[in-house]
């Protein structure tokens, strides 16, 4: 099997297939040795599990998460990178490769026909033009995960994991929080990928539960309230509602006096609780 953390592998591959990265399709490879199998062995690559993964570039993760999990269907939108994957994959006889856009994949269909029988992961280096789009595609399809491990630009994993509540969380951080759990599970540095990134990056974890979900009494009125809330951070939450909701601010201090929410409150100021607290009230009196 090719060493595909070796430079010079790296190389002689693109220069038999004739391949140039794209910026566009955000093809950083994976060239530091330690990290694609630290990525599989807490993916839960593993007996057992089949693993899906999203941008296999020249397979370098697909082969260590190969080597550990029943199987791996990978989704890869760039055509060129097929002939090249038949030859570094060649020695597994588990994965398959599908090539196509994420985005417009049927999630559902593909873990019913891929993976039945087994249990499921998500691993993947995303593509970092669409990392949140990705994560609230993987969360919002409900396919049955047990765990969700990409890598993401640092910014992206600060943001993802962040406490709802602090100045780091966002829209994006209490939508994560709804579906599952978030956590940090360690840095990569921009010289652990070829091309090297102008950022650093870090691999992160979702892992699903029904903790806050369960709480919501109205799920597209808590969307609808968070990216509300977050859409003019500066703003109060007050202002950013209600010409987002088109709600008059009575109906807002209403809601927020009814839950001990101060009328001046930004929206990065409130926990998870009372952002669901909040559009609970909402959802009964509008
Ligand atoms: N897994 C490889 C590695 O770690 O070396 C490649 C990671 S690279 C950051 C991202 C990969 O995602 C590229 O192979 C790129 O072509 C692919 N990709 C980009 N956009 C995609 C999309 N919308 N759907 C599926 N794959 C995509």
């Amino acid at each position: 099997m090719k060493n595909l953390t070796n430079i010079n592998v790296v190389k002689e591959l693109l220069e038999k297939y004739g391949f140039t990265f794209s910026k566009g399709l955000g093809q950083n490879f994976l060239i530091n040795p330690s990290v694609c199998p630290k990525i599989a062995e807490y993916g839960l690559a593993q007996e057992g599990y089949g693993i899906l993964e999203i941008g296999t570039g020249f397979g370098t993760l697909t082969a260590e998460l190969a080597k550990r999990a029943d199987k791996v269907t990978a989704v890869e939108i760039d055509s060129r990178l097929l002939p090249v994957l038949e030859e570094t994959l060649s020695d597994f006889d588990n994965v398959q490769i599908i090539n196509d856009d994420i985005m417009k994949v049927n999630l559902t269909e593909l873990v019913e026909t891929e993976f039945a029988g087994m249990k499921t992961a998500v691993c993947a280096n995303l593509p970092y033009y669409i990392t949140s789009p990705v994560i609230m595609l993987l969360l919002e399809s409900e396919i049955p995960v047990e765990a969700i491990t990409v890598m993401v630009q640092k910014e992206a994993a600060q943001r993802l994991c962040a406490k709802v509540g602090t100045r780091q969380a966002g829209a994006v951080t209490a939508a994560v929080q709804f579906y599952g759990r978030a956590e940090k599970l360690f840095d990569v540095s921009r010289g652990s990928f070829m091309p090297a990134p102008k950022v650093d990056s870090a691999v992160i974890q979702i892992r699903p539960d029904n903790h806050y979900r369960s709480m919501v009494k109205d799920k597209e009125l808590f969307f609808r309230v968070v990216r509300g809330a977050f859409s003019q951070r500066r703003k109060t939450m007050a202002n950013s509602l209600s010409s987002m909701l088109g709600l008059s601010k009575e109906q807002l201090y209403d809601c927020m006096d009814k839950t001990g929410i101060d009328r001046n409150v930004r929206a990065e100021q409130l926990s998870m609780e009372q952002l669901i607290e909040f559009s609970n009230e909402l959802s009964g009196n509008i």
